[in-house]
């Protein structure tokens, strides 16, 4: 999606450890009218699928999420919980997930109210990495029984190994921008 790719080169910066800083646009100030055309395109590539429901994972994918879910006529949108504790009384499904900017592990929750066995889900998240977290809603939609669609990610840095894992597991994976390499040094961002 050209209009992400101009967005992450004007705005986006190159930090060490391989992290991607788009926080005047996406994950802390966010700009509604590109989520908007992010969810106009992922609409348009997933065109056909039935979706029932968006699951997401706080904080950063919600508000991506949520405009998104307005092309998918407004399905609810659920999102994955951080939490420093599981309870054990059944009534949420959890899985663990390895933080790749925070590097720690957490666990997350959604409650089994919001996922019915049998529901067609579309995952989204605002990166892909080595896809840790979105390991951790696979996990969740396994035990809850929901049908995944497919997966929309904003910005997929391809040099790492999660993108390939999901397509070779047989997932239909949709990202608007696939980041190639990135030097921190020269500030320069090259896509696929
Ligand atoms: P993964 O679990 O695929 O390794 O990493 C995905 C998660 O880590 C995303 O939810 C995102 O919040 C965070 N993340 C991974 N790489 C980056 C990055 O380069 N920049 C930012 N801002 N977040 C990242």
């Amino acid at each position: 999606m050209k209009e992400l790719e101009d967005r992450i080169r004007r705005d986006g910066t190159v930090k060490p450890g391989d992290v991607l800083k788009v926080d005047a646009f996406l994950n802390h100030q966010c700009d509604v009218t590109l989520f908007d055309h992010m969810g106009a395109e992922w609409a348009r590539i997933f065109a056909g699928k039935k979706i029932d429901k968006i699951l997401t994972i706080e904080a950063s994918g919600i508000g991506i999420a949520c405009i998104a879910a307005q092309h998918f006529g407004n399905v609810p949108v659920v999102f994955a919980k951080k939490t420093q504790s599981i309870n054990l009384d059944g009534d949420q499904y959890t899985a663990r997930v390895y933080s790749y900017t925070k590097q720690k592990e957490f666990p997350v929750i959604v409650s089994k109210r919001f996922l019915t066995e049998g529901e067609h889900v579309l995952l989204i998240d605002d990166f892909l990495a080595n896809g840790k977290a979105m390991h951790g809603l696979i996990d969740i939609c396994k035990e809850a029984g929901v049908v995944i669609e497919g997966i929309g990610i904003a910005i997929e840095k391809g040099f790492q190994r999660g993108g390939k894992e999901l397509r070779e597991a047989g997932y239909d994976v949709a990202s608007l921008a696939i980041v190639k390499a990135m030097d921190g040094e020269k500030g320069t961002v090259e896509f696929a």
